[in-house]
């Protein structure tokens, strides 16, 4: 993400690497490098300028700390000021009202049906909701059975009616039920345009006037640059929404959309959306971001992303396995699936700081676990149980199985075994694993 904003941030703090101190000079060349990376990420120059403006006065402004060096200083500014032109806080969406309507806008191909269906997720798995998803979309019957296969993958109720053409009566009979049915939240999925129209603006317009939603948000395609956030000058105009949804961050965008859009519309950006998988929502976290723009990671959402997939349950489970040495393959496979349901391996390693720059042009598949679950699931039900039951023979046949060469049979099996060593060692500890934690 933003790799570009990134290095040219990083190669602009160099120039104060070697300087006792902050000075007019030193800063006047950082902050022209600071504005140039700012331009080339999309973002708009007169916004860019004052950005830098405040920086050089901030750092000009500052009391030499000997413990600080400049550069390090500059770093804490320019986080601190990234932070600011994002939002500096989070913004909570507002779910009270029973039922909360939303009403999602957005130009076709933004991402809004997808959204749809990753908000409902999240409202249904973090928030404990129980949603209605509404297809709104009168012209795309299309648009309508997309919502109902992810509907369908979430769990969640989908309302249509693809017979009408009146979205504003699709939307209040949507309520109606949701309202005799006991659904908390109701989700609208509105008609999107290739451009900004008026029949489109009219039509979300008065959806809106008639369900008066406490949230409207609306969804831009963060690689769309410059033109997201020309497009949500137009949506907040005739919207006056309530929050923004940044999606496809996942993909090569340079940054502009997401730095810019809170500065020029003055609604918070509420979520980021980075994939296709529907549990890779995010709340936006203006600090967060600018951590990561900066290569300091962020392991705040790690953690978290690991928290909403782990649950006490299991974890109890494994903990007694690992502690009577009973770890076998059908549990490092359900741990495997666990990891891939918290988004994609870049993505997470992106998020430890320092890795996300190391292994930006390493190409990390996720694919890479393909071979080891292959490898797994052509094991018996016994010897997934017992791996000491694996010998030369059943590896060979393993191999064979999972399209795989002996010698990687044999490499996953070493591993395994010397991780089994290991929690055999922790074991050992008084207090086990969660021993060794408490002693730090
Ligand atoms: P809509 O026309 O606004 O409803 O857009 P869709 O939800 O149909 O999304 C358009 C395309 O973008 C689809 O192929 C989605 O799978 C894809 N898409 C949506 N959100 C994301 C995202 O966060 N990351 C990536 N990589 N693709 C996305």
């Amino acid at each position: 993400m933003f790799e570009s904003l990134s290095e040219r941030l990083e190669s602009a703090f160099k120039q104060l690497k070697g300087e006792g101190r902050i000075s007019e000079i030193n800063v006047a060349t950082t902050v022209k490098e600071i504005r140039r990376a700012l331009v080339d990420a999309d973002v708009n120059y007169k916004i860019a300028k004052e950005f830098t403006d405040k920086v050089k006065d901030k750092a000009l402004g500052e009391k030499v700390i000997t413990a600080i060096s400049p550069s390090q200083l500059m770093v804490k500014i320019v986080k601190d000021e990234l932070a600011e032109l994002m939002g500096n806080t989070e913004v909570e969406l507002d779910i009270k009202a029973n039922p909360t309507v939303i009403l999602i806008a957005g130009l076709q191909g933004s991402g809004k049906t997808t959204f749809s269906g990753k908000l409902a997720n999240f409202l249904k798995t973090q928030k404990n909701k129980k949603p209605l998803l509404v297809a709104a979309d009168i012209y795309r019957p299309a648009a309508i059975d997309q919502l109902k296969v992810l509907g369908g993958q979430i769990g969640v109720e989908v309302y249509s009616e693809p017979e009408n053409k009146n979205a504003v009566q699709i939307a209040e009979n949507a309520i109606k039920q949701a309202k005799a049915q006991g659904y908390n939240i109701v989700i609208i999925d509105t008609a999107g345009r290739l451009a900004v129209d008026e029949v489109m603006m009219t039509e979300v317009a008065n959806v809106k006037a008639a369900v008066q939603p406490q949230e409207i948000l609306f969804v831009v395609d963060s690689m769309t640059g410059q033109d997201a956030v020309n497009t949500a000058k137009a949506f907040n105009d005739r919207l006056d929404f309530t929050g923004v949804v940044l999606t496809k961050l996942d993909g090569d965008t340079r940054g502009g959309a997401a730095l810019t859009i809170k500065y020029t519309v003055n609604k918070p950006i509420k979520f980021v959306s980075m994939g296709e998988k529907l549990d890779t929502l995010d709340v936006f976290y203006p600090e967060r971001m600018a951590q990561r723009i900066l290569g300091m990671g962020d392991i705040t959402t790690l953690v978290e992303r690991a928290q909403a997939q782990f649950n006490e349950e299991q974890a109890k489970k494994l903990e007694k396995k690992i502690r009577q040495n009973q770890f076998d393959f059908d549990d490092f496979k359900e741990q495997l699936q666990q990891i891939k349901k918290m988004g994609s391996i870049k993505d997470l390693l992106g998020m430890i700081p320092g890795v996300g720059k190391a292994v930006k042009d390493l190409d990390i598949s996720d694919d890479s676990f393909k071979g080891i679950e292959a490898m797994i699931n052509s094991m018996t039900p016994a010897e997934r149980a017992n791996p000491d039951l694996i010998d030369g023979s059943r590896r060979k046949r393993i191999a064979k199985g999972a399209g795989k060469e002996i010698t990687d049979v044999n490499q996953f099996m070493k591993q395994f075994e010397q991780m089994r060593q290991m929690m055999k060692m922790m074991n050992k500890i008084p207090g086990g694993a969660k021993g060794l934690k408490m002693r730090g």
